[in-house]
């Protein structure tokens, strides 16, 4: 199989060409099947920013959320796929599964670490890394559970037009109830979109007078912050926090290549003064404390009763060659994706 492996480690942008490059592309032979386990083949790559801080250079392990991906091993990634050969009683050949793999063609999986794919009633097996995977438990767990967001009150998004923060705005103005859903996402075209699922307006960070815009339409203050880009949005937003409000500290993509961080927070005292309550948190705690089903139920109930969209436009599906992998993956970073960024693999 063709996998792609982390060449070098990056601490700031990552390279996508020449012999420097962050990645290489380089073939393998998998080991046999042993039993209980499945032989797949990948269909779909998931596009996650998280992946940038798997490989991120010099980075305290203890501080890490799981383990790096290592020098000269496969890329991580959440992935469908299409069992090919299986050794296990509950996966037969044809069946389409999803969970952790690599930027790999082929894999042999654990039969118990992947899940069953089945599409029915409008839902799509790209739906299964995205409003069914983890960006849609991140946005349920993040906004009820983490900062207990309620009906009637009032919740700001930044990086509302990506998965995780299109899923939040419905989620806010459809299931919680919430009275406002303020989005911040780049351009007029994706902010009109936001609009479409439910924000009450969405502000675009890209315009010169954005800091007017937010202050305009965050009048009164906000209850809660759902935050997935960090940086100068953040430290702006702390401004726009009600006393006593939360922020859900969900990611930091502004971040994420720049060394040392993009943005530092000037605002810190808002917190003090306001006893703004911020809760930093990863969907794994979730996982561990079983609370997936009871959420995946509400987003499959939100979606049944159309309170959530699953439609095209909530997703960028790129059909690619599996060289191009890693350029499709970066496009996360400048903005080139609406809603969930799948890659398609074709052979
Ligand atoms: P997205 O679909 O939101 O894709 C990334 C988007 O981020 C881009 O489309 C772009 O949108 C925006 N962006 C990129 N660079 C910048 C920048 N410098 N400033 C502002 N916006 C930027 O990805 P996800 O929905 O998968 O993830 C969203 C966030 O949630 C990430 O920070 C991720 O790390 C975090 N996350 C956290 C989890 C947890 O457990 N805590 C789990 C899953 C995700 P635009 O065009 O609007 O700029």
């Amino acid at each position: 199989t063709r996998q792609w492996v982390l060449a070098d480690p990056p601490n700031s942008e990552p390279i996508y060409e020449g012999d420097n490059a962050t990645f290489k592309l380089v073939k393998t032979t998998l080991p046999e099947l042993r039993n209980d386990q499945v032989l797949v083949k990948t269909l779909y790559l998931s596009n996650d920013p998280a992946q940038r801080g798997w490989i991120q250079a010099g980075v305290d392990p203890e501080r890490l959320y799981v383990p790096p991906v290592a020098k000269n091993d496969p890329m991580r990634s959440y992935v469908v796929s299409e069992v090919i050969a299986s050794t296990s009683a509950d996966l037969e050949v044809g069946q389409l599964v999803s969970g952790q793999s690599s930027w790999t063609e082929y894999d042999v999986l654990d039969a118990a670490a992947v899940n069953l794919v089945q599409t029915q009633g409008g839902i799509k097996a790209t739906h299964f890394i995205g409003a069914l995977g983890a960006p849609g438990l991140t946005a349920y767990y993040g906004l009820v559970d983490v900062a207990g967001a309620k009906a009637g009150e009032t919740v700001l998004v930044s990086g509302a037009a990506g998965a995780v923060g299109s899923t939040v705005v419905q989620i806010a103005k459809h299931l919680v109830g919430a009275k406002r859903v303020i989005g911040i996402a780049g351009g007029e075209k994706k902010c009109r979109w936001v609009e479409s699922l439910g924000a009450d307006i969405c502000i675009d960070y890209k315009a010169a007078n954005f800091k007017r815009q937010l202050i305009d339409a965050t009048h009164g203050f906000v209850d809660v912050f759902y935050d997935n880009v960090g940086g100068e949005i953040l430290d702006l937003a702390l401004t726009r926090v009600k006393r006593f409000g939360r922020v859900a500290a969900c990611g930091a993509i502004s971040s994420y290549n720049v060394p040392g961080g993009k943005g530092s927070i000037t605002n810190w005292y808002e917190i003090i003064s306001n006893r703004i309550e911020v809760r930093g948190f990863i969907i794994i705690d979730a996982i561990m404390a079983g609370k997936v089903p009871a959420i995946i139920g509400k987003l499959v109930e939100g979606i049944q009763a159309g309170k959530i969209k699953l439609g095209d436009e909530s997703e960028t599906v790129k059909t690619a060659k599996f060289e191009e992998v890693p350029k499709i993956w970066s496009l996360l970073f400048t903005g080139g994706n609406q809603g969930k960024l799948v890659t398609e693999l074709k052979d």
